[in-house]
């Protein structure tokens, strides 16, 4: 096997402020990517128009900066990059097909989701699978569904050991494109890693329904897909509770850098690196060269992360 260059990647949807649980996932595969001599990049997933802001992204950006955070190469913003994604949309035509199914429409009639995973992430909420009322009906101009494999096939994430999924059952056939033209976030990431030439994804647990999908699609589209998956466990607080955008929604103040050097040192914390206490006395650049230096991604396994 040709070895290619180690590529990682951080990749917010800018739907909101970072706040520490994305700022985590950002530390993480920054450490983790630059401790093995590869480079990291940052992405804009904004593809979905109703929910990301300009403002947002502006904002994300800023905070990576004062972090030390730095991409190594042109950050992309997926919402200029639309022609792309059309191509492989008809690329794909052959096994994909309009849908003019409403949420309504479906309301009786959803199939639900098998899931394949284990008990500790069994909570991830698999949306129904969709039964396929469109399948033959050549339509036109409404959204596209992908029609994915109906294989249990398996995957080896570096966290969470061999991961088992039928995309078939536990996804159905996906929207890649829908009526507005939005074009969804599993076609339009999977197209970037592969171009990008992304060969590590260190990215929240939540996503991982989605990596065998993602694996798939590369293939379809004729792209490289990431030869290493890190799905991190989700981050809890004290009382066990996840710590998501709901109860974390406040965001976080890098406007200084004693401000940016806590912030660091509490997400090294939280992905039990084990900082030396005095660390986050240091500058900000001086803890991300202590996470490099010392990362460990064993210290990363097991079924939760946090308890800040
Ligand atoms: N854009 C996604 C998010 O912010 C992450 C995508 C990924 O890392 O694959 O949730
Ligand atoms: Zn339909």
């Amino acid at each position: 096997m040709t070895t290619r260059p180690i590529v990682g990647r951080f990749a917010p949807s800018p739907t909101g402020h970072l706040h520490l649980g994305s700022l985590t996932t950002a530390v993480a595969s920054f450490c983790h990517v630059k401790s093995m001599g590869g480079d990291w990049l940052v992405r804009i997933e904004d593809v979905d128009f109703e929910r990301c802001k300009p403002k947002f992204a502006t904002s994300i950006l800023n905070d990576l900066d004062n972090l030390g955070l730095h991409s190594d190469g042109t950050i992309i913003f997926q919402s200029h990059r639309t022609d792309i994604y059309e191509t492989y949309i008809h690329q794909l035509s052959a096994i994909s097909y309009h849908c003019t199914c409403s949420r309504k429409d479906l309301a009786n009639h959803a199939i639900p989701a098998v899931s394949f995973y284990d008990l500790s992430i069994k909570d991830l909420n698999l949306a129904p699978i969709y039964p396929r009322f469109c399948l033959h009906k050549q339509l036109s101009n409404n959204k596209i569904r992908l029609c994915l494999p109906d294989v249990l096939s398996a995957f080896f994430d570096g966290i969470q050991g061999v991961v088992w999924d039928n995309p078939a059952k536990s996804l159905g056939d996906v929207v890649i494109k829908r009526q507005n033209n939005m074009i969804n976030y599993i076609l339009a990431c999977t197209i970037d890693d592969g171009l990008q030439g992304i060969s590590h994804v260190m990215r929240g647990l939540d996503i991982m329904p989605m990596t065998i999908a993602q694996l798939c699609i590369a293939r379809l589209c004729g792209l490289p897909h990431a030869d290493y998956f890190y799905h991190l466990p989700l981050l809890m607080n004290q009382d066990g509770q996840k710590l998501s955008k709901q109860n974390l929604a406040t965001p976080i103040d890098t406007s200084t850098p004693d401000k940016a050097s806590d912030l660091l040192f509490q997400a090294l914390t939280l992905l039990n690196q084990n900082p030396p206490k005095d660390l986050h006395k240091n500058p900000p650049a001086v803890i991300l060269t202590w996470g490099i230096n010392h990362w460990d991604n064993q210290r990363l396994h097991g079924a939760t992360l946090g308890a800040f």
